[in-house]
């Protein structure tokens, strides 16, 4: 056997793979990752975006025996969230390891390639799809999946962002538990507020509302909740005071403050990835990516599943359209090839 020698900087780099490989909670040759010196571009299915959704779906075609490759840029929505809740046998895990352990799961089959990109290009083509990356990477597809997720946009309230899925929380089923009781705030206005005065109640009732101006509440509205002894702030807030994510008080531009230990909060979002849109899909009014009860988009042969496609924002229900969404693209394509 040839006698190997390395450099000082070979081995410091070696080594530091191996740490990194140490401390992932498995090793790193479970992926079946795309080799883009060797593997061939053209696949069955593309599916954008490898979290929860884009996972799911590649499970259901890797394990049809289709040729799938999953495209991930590596942010999903819940990345600062510290544990994630209301998913039986992943209740109160970290985001993170849920997501790991899916993907240790579905790339262990090798129909199923990963390559860690951005995917910014897509062109529909005489039998499919092109899709183009970031690095330069181009790929050819018979069928495409979206499971790309929204992007939140943060409102310009100093603390906000840093609050965000630690104490500013979007969804009492998946956090509310954790904070029942408690002194919490709802930063929100008009229908929405009203809404979410309803629904919060039932975790506790130190509840106050923040319009951050003028309430925009109808005097219907406004007098069921004071009814219920809600108090409506409308003071504009300066900034939100916080320890490492965790509210403390809300400090007005008036100067004067108030204590609490949670506020929810359902900011703006954005389609995370704009292929859809070039390539025609069409969307709905509140944004979300227009698809039928098969998770089919307005065209032919693009899928959609996951947050990307609907309010009803939770790991289970991005799983759930995620695995769908692989049952309805196979079957379309044995129908196709009988
Ligand atoms: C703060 C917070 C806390 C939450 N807590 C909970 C909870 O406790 N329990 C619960 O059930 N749900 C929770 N959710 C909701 C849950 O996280 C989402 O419903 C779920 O992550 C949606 O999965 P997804 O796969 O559709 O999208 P995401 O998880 O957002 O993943 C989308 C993926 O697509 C990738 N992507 C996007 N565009 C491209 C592109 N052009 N090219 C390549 N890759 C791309 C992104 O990098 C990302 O990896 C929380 C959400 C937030 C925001």
């Amino acid at each position: 056997m040839g006698k190997t020698t390395f450099t000082r900087r070979e081995i410091i780099k070696q080594g530091s793979i191996a740490l990194t490989a140490l401390a992932l909670p498995f090793p790193l040759t479970a992926f079946t990752k795309y080799n883009t010196m060797t593997d061939n571009n053209n696949f069955d299915v593309i599916i954008i975006g490898g979290s929860y959704s884009g996972l799911s779906a590649a499970m259901a075609l890797g394990r049809a025996l289709r040729n799938v490759l999953v495209i991930d840029s590596g942010l999903p929505c819940n990345q600062q969230t510290p544990h994630s809740h209301n998913f039986i046998t992943q209740d109160g895990e970290k985001p993170l390891v849920i997501a790991e352990k899916a993907k240790k799961q579905v790339f262990k089959y090798d129909t199923v390639k990963f390559i860690n990109d951005l995917a910014v290009g897509g062109k529909k083509t005489e039998d499919g799809f092109v899709i183009t990356t970031k690095n330069n990477e181009t790929f050819i597809t018979k069928k495409l999946i979206f499971a790309t997720g929204v992007k939140d946009i943060m409102p310009q309230i100093k603390g906000f962002s840093e609050c965000w899925g630690i104490s500013v929380i979007h969804c009492p089923y998946c956090h509310g538990y954790e904070v029942k009781t408690e002194k919490t705030g709802i930063l929100a206005n008009g229908d929405f507020a009203f809404h979410y005065a309803q629904l919060i109640r039932n975790w506790t009732k130190e509840l106050t509302i923040f319009t951050n101006g003028k309430s925009t509440l109808t005097q219907e509205q406004t007098d069921k909740i004071r009814k219920h002894n809600i108090p409506i702030i409308e003071k504009e807030i300066a900034y939100l005071k916080h320890e490492n994510g965790n509210v403390q008080q809300v400090v007005f531009k008036e100067n004067s403050t108030f204590d609490l230990k949670a506020i929810y909060s359902r900011p703006a979002f954005e389609q995370h990835c704009k292929i859809p849109e070039l390539l025609g899909c069409e969307l709905t009014e509140q944004g979300y990516i227009k698809v039928d009860m098969f998770q089919k988009t307005t065209i032919a042969n693009v899928f959609a599943c996951g947050d990307n496609t609907s309010p009803m924002r939770s790991v289970v229900n991005a799983v759930a359209t995620g695995s769908l969404v692989g049952a309805v693209t196979n079957n379309l394509m044995t129908e196709e090839e009988f």
